[in-house]
């Protein structure tokens, strides 16, 4: 099914358009280059030879050394490689700290190491404060010795809010303890420099940053000791058994090597573009207010609530103009819930019902914020207009 060419897609911290280039580079190895990485043919090991090259530029991309590169199938899977690791390698240390805003990939696996084992491990999950910003006091005092590791997140998903990983691995590898950042939605928009950082563990995503869905890297420093998660063949030095995704690998390599071209670009013009319409949002929309940090923050996401309003009702209205963008709360089981980010950060009801992400790319342009800015205030303003609590 083609894409529908009229959409105005702001919804990138949810997947993005995988890069033309990227398909290109990927190509052959769907088509003629089939062999298998291992084999000792030569037509395995051309493919083989991809891999290595892919790996060369995801290195290049975060700062580290090819060989402290593994793929993976996904951003899910290296966070819970890197936590799942960090415990079978200090089984007597029964204590991780993470932080209430993290990415269910994240939060439910640490809830479910508490819950299914009978609450074993301890888990203190770090607050925020209205902006989304942790208290580093808080921090310093959680860190104890039973601590197996920290996982916290580069940057927030749905608020874009970026957190200072740097200074907390500093902070966690002077106490002698593993620290794991999930930065899926950081690589690739800010830049990331790993060779001097305290950080243990990194997980990124390929769909994330223009390459397809299904596969992901785990960034392991050198000398971290490492428990695999998935065991089977020798693939990735033995850290993580499989057969390659090896066309989604290159895809991620060539990935990884525009994301360093564009990375000016994504800091200067697409930030120009979200400061713009969420200026405009927040100036001609009554009663909205921007959710998040204001300065620390990706250059891509805004999100917005507009009171007395549900984010399920404005996306629908929205996409009947073709505009694609996600809300911050989520209908389960009949009742819509507002996110627990939104939750954690104190939002009140009534906004954080109606907050909408808009979060932007390199694929979008001057026309298309022009025309969300036109179009969002007359689509709230209907949806008020059936509120009961709406006084406007
Ligand atoms: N972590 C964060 C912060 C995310 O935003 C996502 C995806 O939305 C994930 C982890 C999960 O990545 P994947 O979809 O590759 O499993």
């Amino acid at each position: 099914m083609a894409a529908n060419p009229k959409v105005i897609y702001m919804d990138n911290n949810a997947t993005t358009r995988v890069a033309p280039e990227v398909v290109e580079a990927m190509m052959p190895y769907l088509t003629e280059a089939y062999g298998n990485p291992s084999s000792m043919h030569t037509f395995g090991g051309v493919v083989g030879q991809a891999i290595k090259e892919a790996r060369g530029k995801v290195a290049a991309l975060l700062g580290a050394d090819p060989g402290e590169i593994v793929f993976t199938s996904c951003g899910t899977e290296s966070d819970s490689t890197a936590i799942l690791s960090a415990i079978r390698t200090y089984p007597e240390k029964r204590h991780i700290i993470t932080t209430r805003v993290e990415h269910p990939a994240v939060k439910n696996l640490c809830e479910t190491l508490e819950t299914a084992t009978g609450h074993k491990y301890r888990v203190t999950k770090l607050k925020v404060d209205a902006e989304g910003m942790l208290d580093m006091q808080e921090y310093e005092a959680a860190l104890t010795e039973d601590t197996a590791i920290v996982s916290v997140m580069w940057a927030n998903n749905e608020t874009g809010v970026i957190f200072p990983v740097e200074e907390m691995a500093r902070m966690a590898r002077q106490r002698g303890i593993l620290f794991h950042t999930d930065a899926v939605q950081a690589v690739g928009k800010i830049p990331i420099d790993l060779k001097n950082l305290d950080i243990d563990f990194l997980s990124c995503s390929g769909h994330k940053l223009h390459a397809p869905k299904g596969v992901g890297i785990l960034y392991v420093k050198r000398g971290t000791l490492f428990v695999p998660f998935m065991v089977g063949g020798h693939q990735e030095h033995g850290r993580r058994g499989g057969t390659e995704n090896v066309a989604s690998i290159v895809a991620l390599g060539r990935a990884c090597e525009l994301a360093m071209e564009k990375m000016d670009e994504e800091n200067s013009r697409v930030k120009k573009l979200r400061d713009r319409l969420e200026e405009a949002l927040l100036t001609s929309i009554p009663k909205s207010m921007l959710n998040g940090h204001k300065t620390l923050r990706l250059p891509n996401t805004a999100n917005i609530s507009f009171e007395y309003v549900e984010g399920e009702a404005i996306l629908l209205h929205m996409n009947q103009h073709g505009i694609c963008a996600s809300s911050g709360s989520a209908c389960t089981s009949g009742s819509l819930e507002p996110s627990h980010v939104l939750r954690a950060m104190g939002v009140p009801f009534t906004a954080a019902h109606g907050s909408i992400r808009f979060s932007l790319s390199i694929y979008n342009t001057e026309e298309e914020v022009d025309l969300v800015i036109a179009k969002m205030p007359t689509i709230i303003a209907n949806l008020r207009k059936l509120s009961p609590f709406w006084k406007g």
